[in-house]
């Protein structure tokens, strides 16, 4: 048997990758995976007081895995229309995440149907206990603590307009408790004598015969796969269009996402976050219509990745160091309904753009709402500044092949359709309509489906 022939093989090393590897690990012995590192030598290595170690290179100042993403994935997008981002460094887009789920909301599962929208939320409920992060979701509580004035608000828990003030599901461990965050490579350190890294970029599949062929490469050379069973977990934007190529679809994808609006805010009261790292503490939540504006506080960690990235703004660092438990970070995020993104195939590229004009005018109009309740609830004094990233730049992409019957769609286990021998574990299969944060859903179906393989 040739060494390039595989039973299962996994696309990407992001975390519907490395969740699908660890819960498969479980029960088999080797798992082998394709991901590429080409430019990891270049990472910049300054000392800094901050530990940038585990920070993704983007924030490190390498835009080398990032340009290489968008090249080698032959996606070509104008910054003036979106502004995305993808890495095909070691964890992908996981390395960037805000640490931050929705509780709520597996409404975005019913496509699957009953029993497996169960199974899914069983998956959830296991991460959650496996990894012991803060917070609550249904029997699952580990909640973490926020000063008296917020727990108070919390408590005093009524939708009020439609707007309801709730916990956000955190990725990180109860330092009481033993367990660990979800981060990429926190999950390759457990598993990393079982899992079988190739440094190779998939560029198209082919079917052959009762196997896939995989066209790989790297900055070497190429390389053919064949595998039995191909698990794509590359990011829904590079998982749609291997597929949109593999099905020879030419017409126009629309790719799901929440636009987002960054706002900065001036807490009346002081929010100490006993967090080494600062996700949004607390969502503002409109319970008729999906969108959702959280608050993080500032924390020195953030203030000094800010001033990294704006540096005209370090001379007034120990300002903003002395307030920096009333400085609030804020996004509001709308539902996947406000999607503005789109992909199709133009001679041998895969343009990404926009086309609705009236994106930024619905989240000025949304994030008004969340600044009237946060000015109602005293929570803040009534000055902000908003900074709006970008179509696309809410990262959250997703909802490209859903369960269904169409040619671009999956079945309950995540098969693709037209070829049951690939299956697809991440965003892609889920629409989130009403979850604003689906990496928790994400997780929690990649859990699932390697759980098929180990029956
Ligand atoms: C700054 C930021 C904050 C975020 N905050 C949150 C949050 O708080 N909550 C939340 O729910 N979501 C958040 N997200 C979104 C979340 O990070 C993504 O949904 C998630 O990381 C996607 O995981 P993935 O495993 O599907 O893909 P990725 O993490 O993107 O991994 C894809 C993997 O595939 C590899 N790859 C790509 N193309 C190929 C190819 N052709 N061949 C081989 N390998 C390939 C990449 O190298 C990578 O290893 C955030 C994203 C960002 C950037």
């Amino acid at each position: 048997m040739s060494k390039n022939f595989f039973d299962i093989l996994i696309v990407g090393s992001g975390l519907s990758s490395l969740v699908f590897a660890e819960e498969f690990l479980k029960k088999k012995t080797k798992l082998h995976m394709i991901s590429p590192q080409f430019n990891n030598k270049n990472e910049n290595k300054k000392k800094s007081n901050v530990d940038y170690k585990t920070f993704p290179p983007q924030i490190k100042k390498d835009f080398n895995q990032i340009q290489d993403y968008f090249n080698y994935n032959k996606f070509i997008f104008d910054k003036k229309n979106c502004n995305l981002l993808g890495s095909l460094g070691f964890g992908g887009l996981s390395n960037y995440w805000g640490l931050q789920m929705d509780r709520d909301n597996d409404s975005d599962l019913n496509s699957f149907g009953k029993k497996t929208k169960e199974q899914i939320i069983r998956s959830f409920v296991e991460i959650l206990n496996e990894k012991s992060l803060s917070g609550s979701f249904k029997d699952y509580s580990n909640n973490f603590e926020m000063d008296s004035f917020y727990e108070g608000l919390l408590s005093t828990n009524k939708s009020e307009k439609n707007l309801i003030i709730k916990k956000s599901l955190l990725a990180l461990h109860d330092f009481k408790k033993k367990g660990g965050e979800l981060r990429p490579r926190l999950i390759f350190k457990k598993i990393k004598s079982k899992l079988v890294i190739h440094n190779y970029f998939l560029e198209k599949i082919e079917k052959k015969g009762s196997l896939i062929k995989l066209y790989c490469i790297n900055k070497k050379k190429n390389k053919i796969f064949l595998t039995k069973k191909l698990i794509l977990a590359g990011g829904t934007l590079s998982t749609t269009k291997l597929i949109m190529d593999y099905l020879n679809i030419r017409h126009e994808v629309p790719i799901k996402h929440h636009p987002r609006l960054t706002s900065v805010y001036l807490g009346r009261n002081k929010i100490s976050s006993k967090l080494n790292m600062t996700p949004g503490l607390f969502q503002i939540k409109n319970t008729k219509e999906s969108f959702s504006g959280d608050i993080r506080p500032a924390n020195e960690m953030i203030i000094d990745i800010s001033l990294k990235i704006y540096s005209i703004m370090r001379p007034l660092r120990s300002v903003l160091m002395f307030f920096k438990n009333y400085i609030f970070f804020s996004n509001t995020l709308l539902g996947s309904k406000y999607s503005n993104l789109f992909i199709k195939k133009k001679k041998d590229f895969f343009a990404i753009y926009s086309k609705k004009k009236n994106t930024l005018k619905i989240l000025k109009s949304k994030q008004s709402i969340i600044l009237s309740y946060l000015k109602n609830k005293k929570i803040i004094l009534p000055f902000y500044k908003n900074f709006f990233p970008g179509i696309g730049a809410d990262y959250h992409y997703f909802g490209t092949i859903t369960p269904g019957n169409s040619k671009l769609s999956v079945n309950n286990n995540c098969q693709l359709n037209a070829n049951k021998s690939i299956y697809i574990i991440d965003g892609s299969v889920i629409n989130f309509k009403k979850n604003l944060y689906p990496l928790g859903f994400v997780l929690a179906n990649a859990k699932r489906i390697a759980k098929l393989f180990s029956k």
